[in-house]
C-alpha cells in the first residue's frame, strides 16, 4: 500500500496544505488538497474520495476537481463516499447552486461529475479491491474515521477527533494509524473545546489500543506549532511515531 501525503496540516499556510491522503494512486481519504499538488493525469486516477466530516479543510478541493474534470469534458465520474450528515453537508452547502454549482447534475444527471453515497458507520464495504469501513470518532460535527484494508495491508485514519473510544478497537496491530495532533500541549483547553488533540491527551488515546499500529503518523497540526508540535511527539518516545510533512510517500 502506497500512501501519499498530499496535505496534512491543520490550516492553510504558506508550504502547508489540509489534509489529503492518497492511497495507491486512487483512493483519497479527504479532500482538503488535491488540485494544487496533482497533475491532471494523476488527478484523474482518483475515483473515489472518502470524507471524515464536513469542515471545509476536509472538503474544500473537490468542487475545484469537479471544475477540472468538467474543463475536459473527460465524462468522467468521481464518487464522493461520507456519512449522511457529510452528505447531506456537500449537497445543502456546497454543491448547491449558490457555493457552487450541482456537479451531480453536470453535464448531466446521468452521467455527473460528482456521485455521492451514503455509508453506514461500522459497516464493511468493497471498493476497488478494497475494504472500508468507518468508525466514529469526536468532533464538533458528526466525523468518522476510516479503516482500509487491502490485500495484506491495514490503515486506519482517525481524522479530525478529540478524546475518543470506539476507533481504539479497529487500530490493534495495524499496519499504519493517521492519528490527529492539532495543538501543543500549553493549548490544551482549546483542544478539548475544539475536539482534537494534544500530543499529552493522545498518550491517553494509545493506551486504549491494545498492540500499538507499527507506525503512527500524526497529521493536522497547526503550521504556526509545527516544530513545537514534533518535538512534543518525539518525547512521547513511542516507536515508529512520526509527524507528517506534505509531500512525503510511504510504502507501508
Ligand atoms: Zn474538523
Ligand atoms: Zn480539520
Amino acid at each position: 500500500m502506497r500512501l501519499q501525503i498530499l496535505g496534512s496540516a491543520g490550516a492553510e499556510y504558506p508550504g502547508f496544505h489540509p489534509p489529503s491522503f492518497l492511497i495507491d494512486g486512487q483512493l483519497l481519504l479527504d479532500a482538503g488538497t488535491i488540485g494544487s499538488v496533482l497533475s491532471e493525469e494523476e488527478q484523474w486516477k482518483i475515483r473515489d474520495i472518502f470524507i471524515t466530516h464536513s469542515h471545509l479543510d476536509h472538503i474544500r478541493s473537490v468542487p475545484a476537481l469537479a471544475d477540472n474534470i468538467i474543463m475536459k469534458n473527460l465524462k468522467h465520474t468521481v464518487t464522493v463516499h461520507g456519512t449522511a450528515d457529510v452528505i447531506s453537508a456537500l449537497r445543502d452547502h456546497m454543491f448547491n447552486g449558490v457555493i457552487w454549482p450541482d456537479f451531480t447534475k453536470i453535464p448531466s444527471a446521468k452521467d455527473p461529475v460528482i456521485l455521492y453515497s451514503i455509508i453506514e458507520p461500522y459497516l464493511e464495504f468493497a471498493v476497488k479491491g478494497y475494504t472500508v469501513q468507518a468508525i466514529p470518532v469526536n468532533h464538533t460535527v458528526p466525523a468518522v474515521g476510516y479503516r482500509v484494508n487491502s490485500a495484506c495491508r491495514t490503515l486506519v485514519y482517525t481524522g479530525d477527533t478529540g478524546p475518543t473510544e470506539d476507533i481504539w478497537n479497529y487500530c490493534s496491530g495495524v499496519d499504519a494509524l493517521i492519528v490527529e495532533v492539532s495543538f501543543p500541549n500549553n493549548m490544551e483547553s482549546l483542544a478539548q473545546v475544539t475536539r482534537h488533540l494534544t500530543s499529552s491527551m493522545l498518550i491517553d488515546e494509545l493506551s486504549k489500543i491494545a498492540e500499538l499500529p507499527k507506525r503512527i503518523f500524526v497529521t493536522h497540526p497547526k503550521p504556526q506549532y509545527y516544530d513545537i508540535i514534533r518535538r512534543e511527539i518525539e518525547c512521547l518516545g513511542i516507536d515508529g511515531i512520526e509527524l507528517l510533512h506534505d509531500g512525503s510517500v510511504y510504502d507501508i
